[in-house]
C-alpha cells in the first residue's frame, strides 16, 4: 500500500469508529441518561419527550437520526453529480444521462464505487482498472453537498422554516411533524433554497478551474429561480416593493416581480464586484454577475443587497490575505457567495427583526 492509500485506509476506518461511537451515544446514552434524570431529580414535566420510556426515545431518535441521514445523503448525491455538471460541461460533453468514467482510463465506475464519499474511501483513492489517483476533491465536494442540505434540513426543516420571514408559524416541529406529516410549503422553501446553493456550488466548481459561467448554465439557474414562485408566491416571502403602492399600480400579487427585481439587482451588484475587487483577484469575467444575479432571481433584491454587501467584505478579507501571504490555491468568488447565501438563509427572520427597522 502507498502512503496515500494507508492515510485514506485510517481515515476512513477512524470515520467509521467515530461515527459508531456518537451513534451509541446519541441512541443509548442520552435517553438513559434523560429517563435516569427524570424519574430521580426532577419534578414532572410537560414535555413530550420526558412521558416517554426509554424504548420509545430511542425509536423517535432513530426516526430522526435516519431522516436527517437521508438529507445529507440526498445532499451528497445532489453534490456528485454538480460534480459531473462542472466537469463535462466547459468541455461540451452532455451533462445528461451516460454513467461516469474514469477521467484518466475512460473505464465506467461500478455502481458500488459510484456511492458519494463511501466509493472513493472504498477505493482508496485509486480508479479500479488503471489504479490513476482520483482527485480528492470529489468526496470532498460531496461531503460540502451533504454538509449544506443538511445544515438546511437543520435549520429550516427541523424549524418549521423559522429562519425565514412571513412563513406560517408551526407549533408542533421535528422530524416528526414537518417531514413525516409533510408541511408541503416548508417542504416547498428548503428545496428552493437547496436548488439555490446547488446552483451556487457548480458556479463556484466552475470557478474552481477558472472557467466561466457557461450562459446556458446561468440561464438555467435563472429560470429554476423565477418559474416556482409564480406557481406558490410563498416561495418569495417578500415583495419588491410595498404592497398598498404596488396594488395601485400592478393587478397582481407583487411577489411575482420578486424575482426578476433580485436578478436585476443581483446583476447590477455582481456586475460592480466584477470590475472592482473581482479584476484584482483575477477572477474570470463575469463570475459575481451570475453568482449574484441567480441570488437575487431566488430571494428579491433586498436579501441581494445584504448578501452583496456581506459578500463584499469576504472578497476584501481574501484580497488583503493574497497581497500579505501571496498563495498559490484562489477561492471563487461564488464558493464564497455559496457560504455567505447559507448563513444568510440560517439568519434571515433574526435579521429582519434585528435591523428591519434599517434594512428594507
Ligand atoms: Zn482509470
Amino acid at each position: 500500500m502507498t502512503n496515500r492509500q494507508n492515510v485514506i485506509w485510517w481515515t476512513s476506518r477512524g470515520l467509521i469508529g467515530l461515527g459508531a461511537a456518537a451513534a451509541l451515544v446519541y441512541f443509548i446514552a442520552i435517553p438513559t441518561w434523560d429517563t435516569i434524570d427524570y424519574v430521580f431529580f426532577e419534578q414532572p414535566q410537560s414535555e413530550v419527550l420526558e412521558d416517554l420510556t426509554i424504548a420509545e426515545q430511542i425509536r423517535i431518535r432513530g426516526m430522526e437520526f435516519f431522516t436527517a441521514t437521508w438529507f445529507a445523503a440526498l445532499g451528497a448525491v445532489v453534490a456528485s453529480y454538480l460534480n459531473v455538471i462542472a466537469y463535462r460541461m466547459p468541455i461540451g460533453k452532455t451533462v445528461f444521462a451516460k454513467d461516469s468514467a474514469c477521467p484518466s482510463c475512460g473505464s465506467r465506475i461500478r455502481m458500488a464505487d459510484n456511492i458519494p464519499i463511501i466509493g472513493w474511501l472504498r477505493l482508496r483513492g485509486e480508479c479500479r482498472d488503471c489504479q490513476e489517483p482520483i482527485s480528492v476533491r470529489y468526496p470532498l465536494v460531496e461531503f460540502v453537498g451533504a454538509a449544506i442540505f443538511l445544515t438546511l434540513y437543520i435549520v429550516e426543516v427541523l424549524s418549521g422554516a423559522e429562519n425565514i420571514p412571513n412563513t406560517t408559524r408551526y407549533f408542533y416541529r421535528g422530524a416528526l411533524w414537518i417531514v413525516w406529516y409533510t408541511k408541503w410549503d416548508v417542504i416547498g422553501l428548503y428545496f428552493y433554497h437547496c436548488l439555490l446553493l446547488s446552483s451556487l456550488l457548480t458556479f463556484a466548481l466552475l470557478g474552481i478551474d477558472r472557467h466561466r459561467v457557461p450562459w446556458f448554465a446561468f440561464t438555467t439557474a435563472v429560470v429554476f429561480g423565477l418559474v416556482p414562485p409564480q406557481i406558490w408566491t410563498h416561495l418569495n416571502p417578500i415583495a419588491p416593493i410595498p404592497g398598498d403602492v404596488f396594488a395601485e399600480l400592478f393587478p397582481f400579487e407583487p411577489q411575482r416581480l420578486s424575482g426578476v427585481c433580485g436578478l436585476l439587482a443581483g446583476m447590477i451588484l455582481g456586475g460592480a464586484i466584477d470590475l472592482s475587487i473581482n479584476r484584482l483577484l483575477r477572477r474570470p469575467s463575469w463570475e459575481s454577475l451570475c453568482g449574484l444575479g441567480v441570488a437575487g432571481t431566488f430571494l428579491g433584491w433586498q436579501a441581494t443587497l445584504a448578501i452583496a454587501s456581506a459578500l463584499c467584505s469576504v472578497l476584501i478579507i481574501i484580497l488583503a490575505a493574497r497581497v500579505m501571504w501571496k498563495p498559490t490555491f484562489t477561492i471563487p468568488a461564488n464558493g464564497c457567495l455559496c457560504f455567505v447565501t447559507l448563513v444568510f438563509l440560517c439568519s434571515w427572520s433574526w435579521l429582519l427583526k434585528s435591523y428591519g427597522s434599517l434594512w428594507p
